[in-house]
């Protein structure tokens, strides 16, 4: 079955947009994809009718918001395939799971232990690695990445040890779109007894996520990166590492008993989530994922390999474009340089004809060094993305290259 993607452009409003008179085409969807109507309605009808604080009010609304934030844990629950409801954490997002992560395992390192990342991290699961590593004495080692924007994974295996504790790794590249093997990765650390988080912030929006088949012990994203609202994200981790895993925030919710002195936990979910929830966007990220579920998953995954097929197609008859990331499995994420172009300038005259991309170095510094380059524009799909699109976004890109000519 192939993906009707006219119908699914018509729930986004935002893609009517023009941007100075031409249609807008957005390319920039690993930095946030776009709302569809019903995720924008669940967050009106939230405001308009039920907004409440939830689990500890004695009143209709209370009630009813409290069915639906916990409804849409669940949602999550069965849509990333966790065995217990009480293993999904709502964070502000991917960055904050990380961190809870990190700063956990932080008082669980002595300096005799390791952590290994990989060269191509997002700053978010490499920043909270190397602080996690400074304030224990443990040893931070990083996988290289191939020219072909790969992880080499011969280095991993022989950084792997006894004294691995954590390895963190991303589902898919940001800048590069590469696919990471993360079940193979996984399966390695446990030969090791290794601890494995992997960022989903890029994997989570294209393709299926099963997180007791990948075999990792934590799982992060973030809401704004499958259609639904900034600032609500999910931490899932193993039932058995998040009750005994150090606290993160203290204060309400998070708590069991509270004496002058001393204070005892309270179980999961809460023990992680301390003070007020972000309801209404939680209820909102259960209604995207919802809405996202109803797709067909095998529709979505082919839509999207053809429009990254497309441009690397169009790209490779491109005079002076060099592609950053030739791995061949590679989802979302399509970065590039020109010869003599700064990628701000690409950006900037990209949108002068409504085509809509990122550039700089994608929060990957580490990564944009090793390429040798100061950043890339990047091109990002997503399922509202048509292969026309792309076609009038490298018609775009010609003029742009005559322009910096
Ligand atoms: N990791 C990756 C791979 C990302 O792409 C992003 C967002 N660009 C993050 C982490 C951080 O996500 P957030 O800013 O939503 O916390």
């Amino acid at each position: 079955m192939s993906l009707d993607v006219a119908a699914i452009r018509d729930q986004f409003p935002i893609l009517k947009r023009e941007i100075d008179g031409k249609p807008l085409i957005y390319l920039d969807n690993a930095a946030t994809t776009q709302k569809p109507q019903c995720v924008i309605d669940a967050l009106v009808e939230y405001y308009s009718h039920y907004n409440s604080n939830v689990h500890r009010g004695a009143h209709r609304l209370a009630d009813e918001a409290t069915r639906k934030f916990e409804g849409a844990r669940d949602i999550i629950q069965h849509f990333i395939n966790a065995p217990k409801r009480e293993e999904v954490i709502w964070t502000s997002g991917t960055t904050e799971a990380i961190n809870i992560v990190a700063h956990g395992l932080t008082s669980l390192l002595s300096n005799n232990d390791e952590v290994i990342v990989t060269g191509m991290e997002h700053h978010a699961n490499i920043v909270t690695w190397q602080q996690a590593c400074k304030a224990s004495g443990a040893t931070l080692y990083i996988v290289p990445v191939t020219d072909s924007g790969e992880l080499d994974l011969d280095v991993y295996v022989s950084l792997l040890s006894e004294r691995t504790k954590m390895v963190a790794l991303p589902h898919v590249s940001n800048s590069l779109g590469t696919v990471n093997p993360i079940k193979w990765v996984t399966q390695k650390a446990k030969q090791f007894d290794a601890w494995v988080l992997v960022d989903g912030a890029q994997g989570i929006a294209h393709g299926n996520v099963d997180v007791q088949d990948i075999g990792c012990d934590f799982y992060a994203f973030s809401g704004h990166k499958i259609y639904g609202p900034m600032g609500i994200g999910v931490l899932w981790g193993k039932e058995s590492l998040l009750s005994q895993w150090p606290v993160w925030q203290t204060g309400g919710e998070m708590i069991a008993t509270v004496s002058l002195q001393d204070a005892t936990w309270n179980v999961l979910p809460y023990r992680l989530e301390a003070g007020t929830p972000n309801v209404g966007d939680a209820i909102a990220l259960g209604e995207a994922i919802r809405w996202f579920s109803a797709l067909d998953s095998a529709a979505v995954q082919a839509h999207e390999e053809a429009l990254i097929a497309r441009a690397t197609e169009l790209a490779e008859g491109f005079e002076g474009l060099r592609v950053i990331g030739t791995a061949p499995q590679k989802i979302g994420a399509f970065s590039f340089v020109f010869e003599g172009g700064h990628p701000a300038d690409i950006g900037f005259l990209l949108d002068k004809q409504g085509v809509a991309v990122r550039t700089g170095d994608h929060c990957a510094q580490p990564l944009m060094a090793r390429f040798g380059v100061p950043g890339t524009a990047r091109m990002s799909f997503s399922i509202y993305n048509t292969l026309e699109e792309v076609d009038a976004a490298f018609d775009a890109l010609k003029k742009v290259h005559m322009m910096l000519a």
